[in-house]
């Protein structure tokens, strides 16, 4: 198959629009990475996304609307649900709500719950109001890989693979949605974006964070949302995230960089003089810099063979929890106090 790539206009998100009508994969830019959308009604077209990324069937997809009136007839949308839709869409937050027997199984990988989203990236937008049609969509890197933040990401993983990339630049964000679990007594993060506890609290009263967040599974135990059972977010290289203050994280990641080979440091932008000549990639100073530049590093550093991430990390709460959430796993939760 051969993989068009295209920068998104009018004519090109129309002939994008009309492949989701025909049952097709087509990738597209959102606020938080890029995703990999067919239509989330029909079962033969969501089984072309999980074929494409090599995603295993157990792993939902988000469903994704341009209006809310599309959720009719797919979910049960409560009181909370509207609130919360109020006040953060569109936007880079995904609600899990009952669904109807309109979403099919596969879909939701066979949970009772569907996972629901509007995006506010004009393209994105713009698409979905074309084909008319709720998008099943993924992030659009192959099963594994750290998520795409631009057309090229998606090329590398995709090409040959779908038939059309909508190129609408870098991703904002650059970390997925939080996901909300609303189907409980109190909302729950499973995954956290830039969306925060403390933002959905402020509307919704409470908000909850599930505890596998920032630790790995036990052995047996179940995941809240299935996409923590698997290898997320990795890169090629061994990695570890250390935290502390910037003269002792770079004291440590110093000692282990000048003892290993083919080493490279991501650091905060403030860090980078204390590591000299050795090789940095920076995260930027805050952790929503970081969560933008984090998936693009990691690409940068698997293209260039890197085989041991140094990395700076920030502590895992508020606005950070979603960039650390990522670094965490990436690292196979090798995570050092320092
Ligand atoms: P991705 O689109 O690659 O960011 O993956 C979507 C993530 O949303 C999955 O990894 C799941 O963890 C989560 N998700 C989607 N639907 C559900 C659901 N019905 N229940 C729990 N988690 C879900
Ligand atoms: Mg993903």
């Amino acid at each position: 198959m051969d993989t068009i790539l295209l920068p998104a206009d009018e004519n090109s998100v129309k002939q994008a629009a009309e492949l989701l009508r025909a049952g097709q994969v087509v990738a597209f830019p959102t606020e938080t990475v890029y995703g990999l959308g067919a239509d989330g009604l029909n079962a033969q077209a969501v089984a072309a996304i999980f074929a494409a990324k090599e995603r295993p069937a157990d792993n939902p997809l988000i469903v994704h609307v341009a209006e809310r009136s599309q959720l009719d007839g797919l979910c049960y949308v409560t009181k909370a649900a509207e609130a919360l839709m109020d006040a953060f869409w569109p936007g880079p937050l995904t609600l899990l709500l009952m669904k109807t027997k309109s979403v099919p199984n596969i879909t939701t990988a066979f949970l009772p719950s569907v996972a629901v989203r509007c995006p506010s990236h004009p393209v994105a937008r713009a698409l979905l109001r074309a084909c008319a049609l709720p998008i099943a969509a993924p992030s659009a890197n192959r099963s594994g890989r750290p998520s795409p933040t631009t057309a090229q990401d998606v090329l590398e993983d995709m090409q040959g693979r779908i038939p059309f990339i909508l190129d609408g630049g870098a991703c904002d964000v650059g970390v997925e949605s939080t996901v909300l679990d609303l189907t409980g007594e109190v909302p729950c993060i499973l995954r956290p974006g830039a969306v925060t506890a403390k933002d959905v609290a402020s509307v919704a009263g409470a908000c909850t964070v599930a505890a596998s967040v920032m630790r790995p599974l036990k052995e047996g135990e179940s995941a809240p949302s299935p996409g923590m059972r698997h290898r997320h977010y990795a890169p090629k290289a061994k990695m570890t995230v250390y935290l502390g203050s910037d003269e002792e994280v770079a004291k440590a990641i110093i000692a282990r960089y000048d003892a290993a080979e083919n080493a490279a440091i991501l650091a905060h932008g403030s860090a980078q003089p204390l590591f000299g000549d050795r090789r940095v990639f920076s995260l930027g100073d805050t952790p929503q810099e970081g969560a933008h530049l984090l998936f693009r590093r990691l690409r940068e550093m698997d293209a260039l063979g890197v085989s041991l991430i140094l990395a700076q990390g920030w502590n895992a709460e508020g606005e950070a929890l979603a960039v650390m959430n990522r670094m965490a796993r990436a690292a196979a939760f090798d995570l050092v106090n320092v």
